[in-house]
């Protein structure tokens, strides 16, 4: 494959599905009522009855198909192209976990199925937990919160009932200034007290800033491994003992996990609780706001306290549902969201162990490889010219003041979604690229012609580029009103 994708493609207009709407066109066909017709009101609180029948759009049905499918080719996904947003992990999700997820004994289960019937959710359930926790070298695992940020709230919940237990009212967080913004917002919806660490120049944690930040009122670090300039933290084990020797547990984000499948477990280097985002390593869809999920491991001294209820597996091979007195409760309905624990259950029974080291490593490999063909081109100041995961890049040589905005533009021009922008905050104007494993030599080698074609043209046609993108529907917005001000409907 020689040169960029490119983006090129019908462009269908679509109105609101109102606009389409004609009084009396529908596109159900119920049968002819065979019962006498009841009155509402006599059956229900005559209040919550409608007057008005709802406002809702009269249309066919090729009319609704039609315009769910024009819109979503207004959208990029995955399954469209190159998708290398950092930190995201957006990976290919293989089809065979959804034929899974829809297999009706899964799909059709109401989440209120009594336990003697639910045996085989349960069971997978179960085993899902502990393929988490042999992975991760954790104790026990709960499934139950839905996204990467709720499982950092859920895991700092049981560590601040594992203090307590302790009689220590700690409730300060060491943050490193690499983190992902979720950590401080999940302390601080846990209700402790941030307190940023600063990494060196190297653009590590370094031991003995985390000693001198260590006091009797802190009460646990949080630190992504490897960390968001997709760097190894190479000190961890010495700076988890000396978080532990202060007395303080340790918070392994989990979502760079990708990174170190089958060749590091955090729990044998010293991390207390993580979250796994299973629509990251795991190769579940990510949502808009979900469904996504973002189950817990913990080691056994906080384990006691991980929401209830939890599958567990009795003597006789059968499961059932255990509600541990100590658990913080629950932080979802039911169990979560089951559907993603299938897919994930999938992919991982389907690579099995080996499969799982071999994901790590073409991930890195990947990353590295793009690295090598971008580093003449784009400055990359941390990790002297290696990575793990994932290779932030920056702005800092671009000719003619092109911004790293101007080159997210120009991507999106040439068929390709841009890395994610301006984090980590420590990298001024960061680029950070994620190829994972799952692309293709040919697919990196397009991804990086297209950055240096981008550079060059900074250099011959700055003002092409600033007003990139030309091949989409709408070109540059001003993001900031967009979001403020979202114009939803045309006047
Ligand atoms: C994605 C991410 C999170 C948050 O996970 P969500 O599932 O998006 O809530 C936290 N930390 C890091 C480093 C991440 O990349």
């Amino acid at each position: 494959m020689n040169g960029h994708p490119g983006a090129m493609t019908l462009g269908f207009n679509e109105p609101l599905i109102f606009d389409r709407s004609v009084p009396g066109r529908d596109g159900a066909s119920l049968p002819r009522l065979d019962v006498p017709q009841a009155d509402p009101e006599q059956l229900f609180t005559p209040a919550l009855c409608r007057k008005q029948p709802a406002a809702l759009p009269e249309v066919s049905e090729p009319e609704v198909v039609r315009h769910f499918t024009r819109l979503s080719t207004w959208n990029f996904g995955v399954d469209h192209g190159f998708y290398p947003l950092g930190s995201c992990t957006m990976k290919y999700n293989p089809k065979l976990n959804e034929w899974a997820a829809r297999l009706p004994g899964f799909a059709s289960m109401h989440p209120a199925t009594p336990t003697h019937l639910a045996q085989g959710p349960l069971q997978l359930m179960w085993e899902l937990e502990r393929m988490l926790a042999e992975i991760s070298g954790m104790h026990a695992v709960s499934l139950q919160p839905s996204a990467g940020a709720h499982g950092e709230l859920t895991a700092l919940m049981v560590m601040r009932a594992a203090l307590k237990r302790r009689g220590d009212a700690r409730r300060k967080v060491l943050i490193p200034d690499t983190a992902h913004g979720t950590n401080p917002a999940s302390v601080a919806l846990n209700g402790w007290e941030v307190v940023p660490v600063r990494s060196t120049d190297k653009g590590l944690l370094d031991p003995e800033s985390v000693r001198s930040a260590m006091a009797s009122d802190v009460a646990a670090l949080m630190l992504t491994n490897p960390n968001t300039l997709g760097l190894f933290e190479k000190d961890i084990a010495r700076i988890c003992a000396i978080v532990h020797e202060g007395g303080g547990l340790v918070f392994g984000d989990g979502a760079n996990l990708n990174a170190i499948l089958g060749r590091a477990r955090p729990g044998d280097y010293g991390v207390d609780a993580m979250q796994f985002n299973l629509h990251k390593t795991f190769s579940t869809p990510h949502g808009g706001g979900g469904p996504g999920s973002g189950p817990i491991g913990v080691v056994a001294e906080l384990a006691p306290f991980l929401p209830a209820p939890r599958p567990v597996r009795r003597d006789d091979g059968t499961f059932a549902l255990e509600h541990p007195g100590d658990a913080i409760g629950r932080v979802r309905s039911f169990f979560g969201n089951f559907g993603i624990m299938v897919r994930a259950y999938t992919y991982l029974r389907e690579l099995g162990a080996p499969g799982l080291k071999q994901v790590s490593d073409m991930a890195v490999l990947n990353a590295n490889y793009l690295l090598h063909l971008i580093q003449e081109h784009y400055h990359v100041p941390f990790g002297d010219g290696r990575c793990m995961h994932e290779v932030v890049a920056c702005d800092r040589d671009m000719a003619n003041g092109i911004s790293t905005l101007d080159v997210a533009k120009g991507l999106i021009d040439r068929g390709f979604h841009p890395p994610t922008v301006y984090f980590p905050l420590v990298v001024k104007g960061a680029l950070m690229c994620e190829p994972t494993e799952t692309e293709t030599r040919e697919t990196i080698e397009a991804f990086a012609a297209a950055l240096i074609d981008i550079a060059q043209q900074a250099a011959a046609d700055p003002d092409a580029l600033h007003h990139a993108p030309q091949r989409t529907r709408i070109s540059r917005l001003d993001e900031a009103t967009a979001a403020r001000r979202p114009v939803l409907k045309a006047p």
